[in-house]
């Protein structure tokens, strides 16, 4: 879509423009006016015409004749010559004496009407013109700071080259809901007999890149209207006020052009609970009231939609998702590895690829990435082929890129000590193996141990898990294990510990507590929640709602469940000693390893 520039002509320019048409008025079309009312002829032709008793009126004024034709089409004029006979001859001649045959308009008369009329008529509109953009730059006649109230939001066109829905892959459900809103601005009449009226607000919720933004511009995109776009923060100003004001403008603007599409992102930033606590930002608050106003102030058949989004829709505040208000939700999850496969093939459309590419592997070994990460890799992969010198990007570009995108790139100066590398080697064998060995299957798609600018000294690609909503108790209890056994490993080869294993601790502990504490899996507590989770798209945070007795409990229960996995972990190693030295030896030579190989070692 085509972002719109708000003309910004000087005043002068109007002018000029006023001062050229009137000239070119002027010049072509007076004399024009003139020559067809009065033709002008000598006193010879006069005379024949008079002869020829071919004279319809006559009149004879002081220095010039004026008169038509018999049949009275044309008028005629000539200069006044001495001829005593000449009344005498027009008499005979037939012609009726007239006067005023031409209305004489006096010079100061023409002037005004050629010259000062247009100019006062043309100073008028260039005035009205001027007036009309001061007042659009200045938000209104009542916003008496310059230029600070102003919604400065970005308006696009209807543009044929805009997003549409086939842009967005992965997000059915999304889409299949907001086709409703496409159906209802192409033909709101369908919807208005019935009585029925569209919701005035929609919320998209979901992570981070998943394609919010771009399903509200393919909304407009498809519904072919204006596309208003602004994000919660940018209303937020330091002065209070401003943002209301600005909030104000936005709608003012939007209900001209409906109907078309406001997109409001980040609407938490503005959104949030107004929790009436001391210290609390003002400014937001207003924003906040004067966005609730202006969403009750119109019609809900008016035209205008506002789509919102945000990753945090708990943090909301109730009076904006109550009915009438953002009434839908939409969710926009991460997509699933149909949904990756779709979102790669979308985007691979825009780079040279080859032909022998399989999306489908690449879309199951970046599981849990996001749209945007994936768009990421496809460029990654191109820009790697460039790199290379190629005209097309392949297979291993994808792969490769994967590892970039998700874990950074490789880091070429840090050089891993021989003993940091054997250590991270049997580290990333040691979670591997302990996950092979309680299901039985490849547990990775690859290892690597190349350093990463992320920091990470190894990256582990998983397994598509497939699609799975409900995790048993032993399915936990396994990840637990599995998360253990980096540190497991270390422990059995070397007999003693490092920091490496932060990552894996924190999150470890992080499975069991959420079994105690939410999942009710202990045998305590029963089905009673001690935690709520508070933050579901970003990290999941949570909250305690328990007697500080409970908690100490719940620590306990915690330890004790993670030391029990740690412990089946370890025992799992030790039984295959053998196996974890030949892979992490593997490893540490070829600094790779994919399932494939891994699962032929540990059958062999
Ligand atoms: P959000 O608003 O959810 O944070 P965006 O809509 O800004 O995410 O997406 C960022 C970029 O990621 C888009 O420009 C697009 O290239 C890519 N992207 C994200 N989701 C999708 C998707 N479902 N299909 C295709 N591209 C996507
Ligand atoms: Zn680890």
């Amino acid at each position: 879509m085509q972002e719109v520039k708000k003309p910004k002509k000087p005043l002068i320019f109007y002018y000029t423009l006023a001062l050229a048409i009137l000239l070119v008025f002027n010049l072509l079309a007076m004399p024009y006016i003139s020559a067809r009312q009065v033709k002008e002829v000598d006193y010879g032709s006069f005379m024949t015409m008079t002869q020829e008793q071919n004279i319809g009126q006559v009149e004879v004024l002081d220095n010039q004749i004026v008169f038509t034709d018999k049949a009275e089409e044309n008028i005629y004029k000539t200069g006044r010559m001495d001829d005593p006979q000449l009344v005498e001859r027009l008499y005979n001649s037939g012609a009726e004496f007239a006067s005023e045959i031409v209305e004489e308009t006096s010079p100061l008369l023409t002037i005004l009407l050629y010259w000062i009329l247009p100019l006062v008529l043309f100073i008028a509109l260039g005035q009205f013109m001027s007036k009309k953009l001061m007042d659009k730059a200045s938000g209104g006649p009542n916003s008496m700071m310059f230029n600070m109230g102003k919604s400065n939001a970005k308006v696009y066109v209807r543009s044929s080259d805009g997003i549409r829905f086939s842009d967005v892959a992965g997000v059915d459900e999304a889409k299949e809901n907001l086709a409703e809103i496409v159906d209802y601005l192409h033909n709101p009449d369908k919807y208005r007999q019935i009585g029925a009226s569209m919701p005035k607000g929609v919320l998209l919720v979901g992570p981070p890149g998943t394609g919010k933004t771009m399903l509200a511009k393919a909304v407009a995109g498809e519904a072919n209207v204006p596309f208003f776009s602004m994000s919660g923060s940018e209303f937020v100003e330091m002065f209070v006020g401003m943002g209301a004001s600005k909030v104000r403008d936005l709608f003012k603007q939007a209900k001209e052009k409906a109907p078309c599409i406001v997109f409001i992102d980040e609407i938490d930033a503005i959104g949030k609970k107004r929790d009436g606590q001391l210290g609390s930002n003002d400014e937001r608050e207003q924003t906040l009231n004067q966005l609730l106003t202006e969403m009750d102030g119109f019609e809900g058949n008016s035209g205008v939609i506002i789509l919102a989004a945000t990753n945090r829709p708990e943090s909301l505040d109730p009076a904006l998702t109550r009915p009438g208000r953002f009434d839908r939700r939409v969710p926009v999850e991460l997509p699933d590895l149909k949904g990756r496969e779709e979102i790669l093939k979308v985007h691979a459309r825009k780079v040279k690829i080859a032909d022998d590419v399989d999306f489908g592997r690449v879309a199951r070994m970046a599981s849990g990435a996001s749209g945007a990460e994936l768009a990421n890799i496809v460029n990654e992969a191109a820009l790697r082929a460039v790199r290379d010198g190629r005209g097309f990007a392949t297979q291993a570009d994808l792969e490769e890129s994967i590892e970039v995108v998700i874990a950074g790139y490789q880091k070429k100066n840090a050089i891993l000590t021989d003993k940091e590398k054997r250590i991270v080697a049997y580290h990333e064998i040691g979670h591997a193996l302990v996950a092979a060995r309680q299901t039985n299957s490849a547990p990775v798609q690859k290892i690597t141990i190349v350093p990463r600018t992320s920091g990470a000294l190894g990256y582990t690609m998983q397994v598509e898990e497939g699609d799975h909503y409900l995790m048993s108790r032993e399915e936990i209890e396994n990840k637990i294990a599995t998360f253990t056994g980096g540190r497991a490993a270390e422990e059995v080869a070397f007999g003693s510990v490092t920091t490496g294993a932060s990552n894996d601790i924190e999150q470890a502990t992080k499975l069991a507590r959420a079994m105690i504490s939410r999942y009710g899996m202990s045998e305590d507590f029963d089905m009673v929640a001690m935690e709520t989770v508070t933050n579901q798209y970003l990290g999941g945070d949570t909250s305690l709602a328990c007697s500080a007795e409970t908690q100490s409990k719940i620590d306990q229960q915690v330890i004790a469940l993670v030391k029990k996995q740690h412990e089946k972990a370890l025992g799992i190693l030790r039984e295959n000693r053998e196996k974890l030295d030949e892979l992490a030896g593997f490893l540490y030579e070829k600094e790779t390893i994919t399932g494939e190989e891994f699962m032929n070692i540990l059958n062999r």
